[in-house]
C-alpha cells in the first residue's frame, strides 16, 4: 500500500481540522450573535456562550473514514491504528516466510476525516475488513520451456544457476580436452616427434553452446493463500528431472546368457542408451546379477553444442618399384624405407546432450609429406639361373608332412596335395635328373646354378628330360603316388650346396 499517499492525506487532514475549529468558532458566534438579539446580561451572555462553547467543544469527535481500493469499510478513530495493523502483519508474514520474498500488494488506503457530534468510531470492525481485504504474494520466478512453465524458483540466480549447469555438463568434457597441449605447437615441431605418439591425437575447442528450447525465466506472484511449501522447486531435483525428462527408471538385472546387443533387442531400446546410462561397462563385459540402468531419458531443455576437432591420422607411403636389368628376374632390393606421414582432419561435430548427432569433415591437411618405399625389382633374366626367390611347386597346397623327425628317421622334404595335379618348377634353373627311382618314383632335380637345388618326387609322369633349362613356373610333370608313397601327393626337397633345408623357410 501507498503510505505516502496516506501521509499526505494526513497532511490535509490536519489542515481540515484547523479549518473546521474555525467553522465551530464562527458558528459558535452566529449562536452568541443570536442569543445577544434576545437581550441578555453581559454575564448571563458570557455564561451561556462559555458554556455552550464548552459542551460543543467536548461532543465534538474526529472519526476517519476510510476507504479500501476506494470501496468504503468504516470509520477510524485513528489512521495511525491501521498503519500499526498492516505493519505488525507484514512483520508476522516476513517473519514466517523469512526466506521468501513477500510482494505486499499495492493496494490504497485512504481516510477521510469527519468531525461533528457524537460520531462513532468503529476500530474493530475495520481492522477485521481490512485484515480479510489485504493481501499478500509471494514471488517466484517460473522456468518456461516452450511456452511450458516446469517449475519455480525462489529467485531468478537460481533459475539462471540450473541453465549454467546445464550447458556446463555438455562442455565440461571440452574444457578437459583443451587443456591438452595446442595443436599449433605440436605441428611446428612436427617433424622431430614420433608419429606413433602423435596419430590419434585430437584436439577439441567448442565453438558454440546453445540450448535449443526458447527458456525464459518469468517472474510471478503467488497468493498466499496458494501456496504450499511444494511451491518452490528444489534447484538439485529439478535439475535432476530436466535431464531424465520424468521418465520412469528402467532397471535390469543381467540374467546368465545376456549380451548387450541381446539386452538392446529385448527391451527395443538402442545400444547407445546401454553405453551412455551404464559408463562402467568395459570391453561389453557383463556379469550375472550387474544391474543395468535403460531408461530412455527425454530431456525437458536439450543443449547443442558444436565442436571443431582436429585429428591427427597417418597418410600412407607410396611403394615405388625401379625396375634393374643388372638384377636378376624375381629379386628384390629395397633401396629406400617408406615412412608414413601425417594429415590434420578437422572435423565439425554437433552434439545434443552429449550424443553425436552429425559429423562432418570440414578440411583436411598434409603436414608431413610421406616418405616413399623404393624398391630395385630385377629384370635381368639368365636361363638357367634362378632368382633365389622360390614359388609354390604346386597350386593351391595342402600341407600333408612337415619336414623333420618323422617315425624315428628323417624326413627330408615337405609333402603337399592339391586338386590341381601340375607340378611347377620352383626357380628357374637347369633339368639335371628326370627318371624313375625306387624311392623317389618319377623324379626331377633342378639346380638352380646359384646353390639351390630343388627335388620333385612321387611323380606319375615327367615332362622334362635332363639337361635342359626351365624358367620359374615351367610343369614339370604330373602329381603321382610311384616309389615308396602311400597316396598322391609331391614330395619337394630344396638344398644348399647338397645340403637339405626345410622348404618351409623359402616358402610363403
Ligand atoms: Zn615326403
Amino acid at each position: 500500500m501507498n503510505f505516502f499517499k496516506r501521509k499526505e492525506n494526513l497532511e490535509s487532514f490536519n489542515q481540515d481540522k484547523d479549518n473546521n475549529s474555525r467553522k465551530v468558532m464562527e458558528w459558535i458566534k452566529v449562536y452568541r450573535v443570536r442569543l445577544s438579539l434576545v437581550v441578555l446580561t453581559m454575564c448571563v451572555l458570557f455564561a451561556v456562550a462559555y458554556g455552550g462553547y464548552s459542551y460543543v467543544s467536548a461532543n465534538v469527535q474526529s472519526v476517519y473514514h476510510t476507504y479500501f481500493n476506494g470501496e468504503y469499510v468504516g470509520a477510524l478513530s485513528d489512521p495511525e491504528k491501521v498503519e500499526a495493523y498492516v505493519e505488525g502483519r507484514k512483520q508476522d508474514i516476513e517473519k514466517q516466510y523469512e526466506d521468501y520474498t513477500i510482494a505486499f500488494n499495492d493496494e490504497e488506503i485512504e481516510f477521510e476525516m469527519q468531525e461533528g457530534f457524537k460520531l462513532e468510531a468503529e476500530d474493530d470492525m475495520v481492522l477485521s475488513e481490512l485484515d480479510a481485504l489485504l493481501s499478500y504474494n509471494i514471488e517466484g520466478y517460473e522456468l518456461v520451456v516452450d511456452g511450458e512453465a516446469i517449475a519455480m524458483l525462489k529467485n531468478q540466480q537460481e533459475a539462471e544457476q540450473i541453465l549454467e549447469r546445464l550447458e556446463q555438463e555438455y562442455t565440461s568434457d571440452v574444457e578437459k580436452q583443451a587443456s591438452v597441449e595446442n595443436i599449433e605447437s605440436v605441428l611446428l615441431s612436427i617433424e622431430d616427434t614420433n608419429s606413433e605418439e602423435l596419430v590419434g591425437q585430437k584436439f577439441i575447442s567448442l565453438d558454440s553452446v546453445e540450448i535449443i528450447e526458447d527458456v525464459d525465466v518469468e517472474q510471478v506472484s503467488v497468493p498466499l493463500e496458494e501456496w504450499s511449501d511444494s511451491s518452490y522447486a528444489d534447484p538439485e531435483e529439478l535439475f535432476e528431472s530436466i535431464q531424465t525428462g520424468d521418465v520412469t527408471p528402467v532397471v535390469y538385472e543381467v540374467q546368465q546368457g545376456d549380451c548387450i546387443s541381446c539386452i538392446a533387442t529385448d527391451h527395443d531400446i538402442p545400444r547407445s542408451v546401454i553405453y551412455d546410462n551404464n559408463e562402467w561397462i568395459q570391453d561389453d563385459k557383463l556379469q550375472i546379477g550387474d544391474q543395468l540402468d535403460l531408461t530412455i531419458r527425454k530431456p525437458k531443455i536439450s543443449v547443442k553444442t558444436v565442436k571443431t576437432e582436429n585429428e591427427i591420422a597417418s597418410v600412407h607411403y607410396d611403394t615405388i618399384y625401379e625396375e634393374d636389368e643388372e638384377l636378376l628376374k624375381g629379386q628384390t632390393e629395397i633401396i629406400q624405407q617408406g615412412q608414413e606421414g601425417m594429415k590434420v582432419m578437422t572435423f565439425e561435430l554437433t552434439y545434443v546432450n552429449n550424443q553425436l548427432s552429425s559429423e562432418t569433415v570440414v578440411n583436411e591437411e598434409q603436414v608431413l609429406e610421406p616418405v616413399a618405399k623404393i624398391v630395385r625389382k630385377g629384370t635381368k633374366v639368365i636361363p638357367g639361373i634362378g632368382s633365389g626367390m622360390f614359388s609354390w611347386p604346386v597350386s593351391s597346397p595342402n600341407i600333408t608332412s612337415y619336414y623333420g623327425h618323422r617315425w624315428g628317421s628323417m624326413h627330408k622334404g615337405l609333402d603337399m596335395t592339391s586338386s590341381d595335379k601340375n607340378i611347377y618348377a620352383a626357380d628357374s634353373g637347369t633339368v639335371v635328373t628326370s627318371e624313375y627311382h625306387a624311392g623317389y618314383g618319377n623324379y626331377v632335380v633342378i639346380n638352380h646354378n646359384n646353390g639351390y637345388q630343388t627335388l620333385y618326387a612321387h611323380l606319375s609322369q615327367l615332362n622334362v628330360s635332363a639337361g635342359t633349362n626351365v624358367e620359374k613356373g615351367t610343369v614339370l610333370g604330373i602329381m603321382g603316388t610311384t616309389g615308396n608313397s602311400t597316396g598322391v601327393h609331391l614330395h619337394f626337397e630344396v638344398k644348399v650346396n647338397g645340403t637339405n633345408q626345410n622348404p618351409s623357410s623359402y616358402l610363403n
